[in-house]
């Protein structure tokens, strides 16, 4: 499927290889066996595609907002025709099942399809003046060259999320994708080439995430940074984003907490906290971290989770069968096995999983689906995020009390309840301290829908008409007129 090497750098409409730079090794990490080699490019090659972006921005930004939309929806269709194959992809450079793969990139798609809508509906104001002599209009305008940097989790539609509203709004952009997952931005931006995007629009660096970032947080003709990935270097972006006073959107780490009430059914619910938990093996920003279950059912509750646990399927995510794959590298198993560890040590019991496994073919990251329970507020997988396969449960008695719970954390990003009771439902998330609540529902994120956190979850929205205003500057404009 690939070659030894794949040219990863597109400046100005032209792949380029970093000769003289080192190369970066693709590995899958169902086998830790290569896939290709990308280069590893660094401030040059940003710069260059900095320039790009700028020199591209005014002709892109005059076009109507129906020019840019047949581009992003020639996008959508040819994206989500080709899911299978980039599906593929996908799987071997992130390790989830292909079936999830493949539901990612026609997820992916419909961002460009949302987008390709939006394009044309980007509508400014015409504003009641209290005095007679004037005439008061707001217009909307691209904020110009967007620096995005992406992560390995979803490597396709978090690069769409961004890409998507940006060029809608009339803006050029310089993407950084993770190192671990390149291959997916490299077909995005392909599929941008194919249906005719011009050259500059779209420009791909991949490489040393420290010295790009840098270019992209010192260069005045960078007018916002859009970011989705951990709270450190979401920090760290905005602390240096204060010398030029940069925009910025931050789509950071999350805690989610999911309510099992009494009233809840229990089937259900068990099938949802599952797949909130163990899709994508527990890397997303708003995959449940902590569950909370009523006193009262907490023994059906977790016999239910016990019996569909046993069922998951570990392995390679090309294999028909799979229901969960490796995670991303050495470091995140680490981090998982650290949490069961510091817990365990702590008091609490594995109901099940709770170590690494390998095969002698699948010699990757896996890492078991695991439950915790008598876990305890002092555990650190009570406030740090696991991004991994770990479900730690929690019994509860009264609905203050878990609102207060599901509240105790430095994260804003997602919550979960699970209630046949509408009024419970409407009351506690409207108590919950999050930018998303889940109501019998653990897959909120969508086109049309605002996504983002509150807290130290980021800053700013991605998704639905709210995605694009960060794109676009609200231009006052004030008229004199004679009477
Ligand atoms: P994770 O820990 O999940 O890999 P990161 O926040 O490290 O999350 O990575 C998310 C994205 O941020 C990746 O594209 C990564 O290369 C990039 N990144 C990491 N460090 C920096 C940095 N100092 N400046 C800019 N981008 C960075």
């Amino acid at each position: 499927m690939f070659e030894a090497y794949t040219k990863s750098i597109f400046i100005n409409g032209i792949w380029h290889e970093v000769k003289e730079s080192a190369t970066e090794i693709v590995y899958n990490p169902a086998t830790l066996k290569p896939i290709t080699q990308v280069s590893h490019a660094s401030t040059k090659e940003a710069k260059q595609a900095i320039a790009a972006a700028l020199k591209a921005f005014p002709a892109w930004s005059k076009k109507t907002g129906r020019e840019r939309s047949k581009i992003l929806y020639k996008a959508y269709q040819m994206m989500y025709e080709d899911a299978e194959r980039l599906g593929k992809i996908l799987t071997m450079e992130q390790g989830k099942p292909l079936k999830e793969a493949i539901g990612e990139i026609k997820g992916a798609a419909h961002f460009l399809l949302w987008y390709a809508e939006e394009a044309s509906r980007s509508y400014g104001e015409w504003l009641p003046s209290s005095v007679t002599s004037k005439r008061l209009i707001v217009i909307p305008q691209p904020i110009g060259v967007v620096g995005a940097i992406t992560p390995w989790n979803f490597p396709s539609s978090m690069i769409t999320r961004k890409l998507a509203p940006a060029l809608a709004a009339g803006c050029t952009v310089v993407l950084k994708p993770a190192p671990d997952t390149p291959l997916s931005a490299i077909e995005i931006v392909k599929i941008f080439e194919r249906v005719g995007l011009p050259s500059g629009v779209v420009n791909l660096v991949t490489g040393d995430a420290t010295a790009i970032g840098k270019e992209l947080l010192i260069s005045k003709d960078v007018r916002l940074i859009t970011f989705t990935g951990s709270t450190e270097v979401g920090k760290y972006l905005m602390k240096e984003s204060a010398n030029h006073v940069k925009k910025l959107s931050l789509e950071l780490g999350g805690h989610a907490p999911s309510i099992v009430f009494a009233d809840a059914d229990l089937e259900k619910a068990a099938k949802l906290v599952l797949a909130s938990k163990f899709r994508n093996n527990g890397q997303t920003c708003i995959c449940t971290n902590r569950l909370f279950v009523h006193e009262s059912v907490m023994n059906d509750f977790a016999n239910l989770l016990k019996e569909k646990v046993q069922k998951l399927k570990l392995g390679d995510g090309l294999a028909a069968n799979t229901d969960i794959g490796p995670l991303i590298n050495e470091q995140a198993c680490k981090k998982v096995q650290f949490h069961v560890e510091d817990a365990t040590k702590q008091g609490a019991i594995i109901e099940h999983g709770g170590k690494p496994w390998n095969t002698e073919e699948l010699s990757g990251y896996y890492f078991e689906p695991t439950i915790l329970s008598n876990v305890s507020n002092e555990m650190k997988i009570m406030h740090e995020e696991t991004f991994g396969p770990v479900l730690p449960l929690q019994v509860f008695s009264e609905e203050a009390e878990v609102i207060d719970k599901a509240n105790n954390s430095d994260y804003g990003l997602a919550a979960y309840i699970f209630t046949e009771n509408t009024s419970r439902a409407i009351r506690v998330s409207e108590q919950l301290d999050y930018g998303i609540v889940g109501i019998n529902d653990v897959f909120p994120a969508t086109p049309e829908a605002p996504f983002g956190g509150i807290k130290q979850s980021g800053l700013g929205k991605e998704g639905g008409h709210h995605g694009m205003d960060k794109f676009l500057e609200k231009k006052f404009i004030s008229i004199g007129i004679d009477n």
